[in-house]
């Protein structure tokens, strides 16, 4: 959900996920910071869009961005941390090429529980053997228990999609894979709670859903795992060759990274991965109350076990989905200034995607609007 206001429209067109209304929110301290620093970045006399890379100023600011980032997440020192391009779609071909390589098999295990991690085992088929470990799921609405899962102690690694971003289904726990290499997605949910780096081979993260804007991708990855990587892999996504250049093997982007500064800036400004953890609880506590509280005019189908505190995903109407009056709901709510509300196209209805930006005044604003609503249509 992104909230307009006249602040944000002056400020920047700059759409990030991000949205909110309140200048010491998270939008408007990066925004209005960058546009500041627009055209003469902390006195250089020149803009970070005209930066060179190999420039010293803009070291700076990647090594900034970086310190930033180990210091929220508690990063171990044996984690090489990457900024990367390619986005997260980028990663689900990085990942086998760097890792499916890691054991003789060449197999990975796969969790699949939703559109991205549904993609992301189809990529690595081309690269070697990929096990699901479960039953193919006829919907994305839940986590298959973990006492049924099949995993292979010779899988090169264990792959799974922390919060699947379309159909609202978040794990709350880390996998216990018994030794094996656990790779997480965690682009829709990344700093949104605190996280033991130290459970995980790999994570990544594309920045432009919870961390910053298109453009940039980051890749924590354990360093005993550098070095295996297949040799069709292409040179811009060997994780060897990028972490011994620090990210930069070729051009890396420079204003996406820029930006991400700014957002763990403000982050770490507001209590770090803790705070938000207890933000975003409160926040989709907040709205999945009401859904559960509306004898079925709201319906979120995702198991509670498992629903999503960054995207909240449901439909109106007592048929469990009525596009006219969704229709209806999604106009009300781009009058009060709420907009992005909108299913993904693949499963319609609504999603409500709370990310770290979005403040808890505007998530009251939506669950405002989700009563009055329900009051005038029951
Ligand atoms: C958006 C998203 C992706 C894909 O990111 P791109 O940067 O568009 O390639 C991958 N995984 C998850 C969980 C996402 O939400």
């Amino acid at each position: 959900m992104v909230f307009k206001s006249e602040k944000t429209k002056q400020s920047s067109h700059l759409s990030f996920y991000l949205g909110s209304v309140k200048l010491d929110q998270c939008s408007h301290f990066v925004m209005l910071q960058a546009q500041k620093e627009l055209l003469n970045y902390n006195s250089t006399g020149i803009s970070v869009l005209e930066m060179s890379h190999r420039s010293s100023d803009f070291l700076k600011i990647i090594n900034k961005t970086e310190s930033l980032l180990r210091e929220l997440l508690n990063i171990p020192t044996n984690y090489k941390v990457m900024f990367l391009q390619g986005g997260g779609s980028g990663q689900f071909s990085a990942v086998p090429l760097n890792l499916i390589g890691l054991k003789e098999d060449r197999c990975a295990d796969y969790l699949v529980t939703g559109t991205w991690s549904a993609k992301a085992a189809k990529e690595a088929e081309k690269y070697g053997k990929v096990n699901v470990v479960h039953p193919k799921l006829d919907s994305y609405t839940k986590i298959p228990d973990p006492s049924s899962w099949t995993l292979n102690p010779s899988a090169s690694y264990v792959y799974y999609c922390c919060n699947e971003t379309v159909h609202g289904v978040e794990y709350n726990f880390v996998p216990e894979t018994n030794g094996v290499v656990l790779v997480g997605d965690m682009s829709s949910n990344f700093l949104s709670r605190p996280v033991d780096v130290s459970k995980f081979g790999l994570i990544f993260a594309g920045a432009q859903k919870n961390a910053g804007c298109a453009g940039v991708t980051v890749v924590i990855v354990r360093d005993d795992l550098l070095g295996h990587t297949l040799k069709e892999c292409p040179i811009v996504l060997d994780y060897k060759v990028q972490a011994e250049m620090n990210s930069m093997y070729n051009t890396p982007p420079c204003f996406s990274i820029y930006i991400m500064g700014l957002v763990l800036e403000w982050i770490k400004n507001n209590g770090g991965s803790t705070a938000m953890d207890k933000l975003n609880k409160q926040k989709s506590s907040m709205i999945y109350d009401i859904i559960d509280s509306s004898d079925g005019f709201y319906v979120c189908p995702v198991d509670t076990a498992c629903r999503s505190r960054m995207n909240l995903p449901f439909r109106l109407g007592k048929r469990g989905g009525d596009e006219a009056l969704e229709k209806e709901f999604l106009e009300g709510a781009s009058k009060r200034g709420m907009i992005s509300l909108k299913g993904h196209r693949s499963v319609g209805g609504i999603r409500a995607s709370l990310y770290n930006a979005v403040t808890l005044e505007e998530t009251e604003a939506l669950a405002d609007y989700m009563k009055e609503f329900l009051k005038d249509h029951k």
